[in-house]
């Protein structure tokens, strides 16, 4: 049987988060059997992408939506969709766009890991402090879009996302904001476009637990429609990003069920495992447990903050990391610095914070 063990890997206990290197998140069996009926037949793929998006559309209250491999391929797409709906020529030229509007102003303290996505397209960052003054000094002929990364690199000085919008809009330019970890909570998914940003983009591998590689595109038709000629299955730019019909019904079978999920009790669950943690770990010498609430991607979930006293304890929380991965059965948890981790319910399978919780006592007593 081919199985993770037929190839000596072990499986882990995720308490880290929907981060992809532990394989982001579990697909229910909704999302399973979904994907399951798409591969027993073949279908017009850009047919199916197209019904796909109207009824992902529909459910969440969008003008239009497109399912893309992953948040940062949406990155990808929206950056070239906000130089494609000026320039519809340009589609035979990424990523060598100079020619065409081709800046994507971003906030400096935006700059992120996956903004690598928008220079691959071709665009180039214009990166402003955060005045009106410098968005309005850096708008000019060649700007294509601007760009807002929603989560741990928001700070209160941000220039706020509705001011910004106001302001492109007098420009005509598309403001798109990667919100690909922004879920919970569901409003989400019409929250940013409600706003009047032109795209949101969602991965459709954490918390909405489809597909591993999808992700979602919504928002504004005409900058959808705008990708589908270089775009999986047509050529161009967008063809290596490939997307499956197993994913397609998967994504929207993890939407359907998303919307349907009874969100509180599973925000109870999360609350329940982290009294939990703080209950069994706070008697421990030397380790002090704490809820922290949000969590990190700025989710409407509780985590738990772990924090160890390195000298009483005679190792580090990077050492204690590192043994979480060893036990028998792996547990990936948050690390964060020599003396704190975090242990996160919102990837956690019912039953699963227990086994966590003693693999805890396990480690920290003995340490
Ligand atoms: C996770 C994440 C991405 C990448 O999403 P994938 O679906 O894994 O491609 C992009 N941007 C932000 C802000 C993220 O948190």
């Amino acid at each position: 049987m081919t199985n993770y063990q037929s190839l000596g890997i072990r499986p882990v206990i995720n308490a880290y988060a929907t981060v992809t290197k532990f394989g982001g998140s579990l697909m229910p069996p909704e999302v399973l059997s979904a994907m399951s009926q798409a591969a027993g037949s073949f279908v017009d793929l850009a047919q199916l992408q197209r019904r796909v998006g109207e009824r992902i559309a529909e459910l969440t209250r969008n003008e239009a939506a497109y399912v893309t491999s992953g948040a940062a391929a949406g990155v990808m797409l929206s950056a070239a969709a906000s130089v494609l709906v000026k320039h519809p020529e340009a589609a035979k030229n990424f990523p060598h766009i100079a020619a065409f509007k081709h800046e994507a102003i971003v906030h400096r303290s935006h700059r992120n890991t996956y903004d690598f996505a928008v220079q691959q397209a071709g665009l180039k960052f214009i990166e402003i402090e955060p005045s009106v003054s410098a968005l309005r000094a850096a708008i000019n002929e060649r700007t294509a879009c601007i760009f807002w990364f929603q989560g741990a690199m928001n700070s209160p000085n941000d220039i706020p996302l509705a001011e910004m919008i106001a302001i492109a809009a007098e420009r005509d330019i598309p403001v798109i904001v990667d919100a690909a970890a922004q879920l919970p909570p569901v409003e989400n998914l019409w929250r940013f476009t409600e706003m009047g940003a032109a795209i949101a983009l969602f991965s459709g591998g954490k918390d909405l637990r489809g597909p591993q590689p999808t992700g979602l595109m919504l928002g504004r038709k005409d900058l959808i429609d705008s990708i589908r000629p270089i775009s999986n299955p047509n050529h161009g730019l967008g063809r290596p990003l490939k997307v499956g019909k197993e994913e397609m019904l998967g994504l929207l079978a993890a939407v359907e069920r998303y919307l349907r999920l009874d969100h509180a009790a599973r925000a109870q669950y999360c609350e329940e495992a982290v009294a939990l943690f703080c209950a069994a770990l706070n008697p421990l010498p030397g380790v002090c447990a704490e809820r922290v609430f949000p969590n990190e991607a700025g989710q409407p979930l509780p985590w738990c903050l772990v924090t160890i006293d390195p000298a009483a304890l005679d190792r580090s929380a990077d050492d204690i990391v590192t043994a979480f991965l060893a036990h028998e059965p792996a547990i990936a948890v948050s690390p964060l610095d020599e003396t704190q981790f975090h242990l996160n319910p919102m990837t956690l399978n019912p039953g699963e914070e227990v086994v966590v919780r003693d693999a805890c006592l396990n480690l920290l007593a003995k340490a």
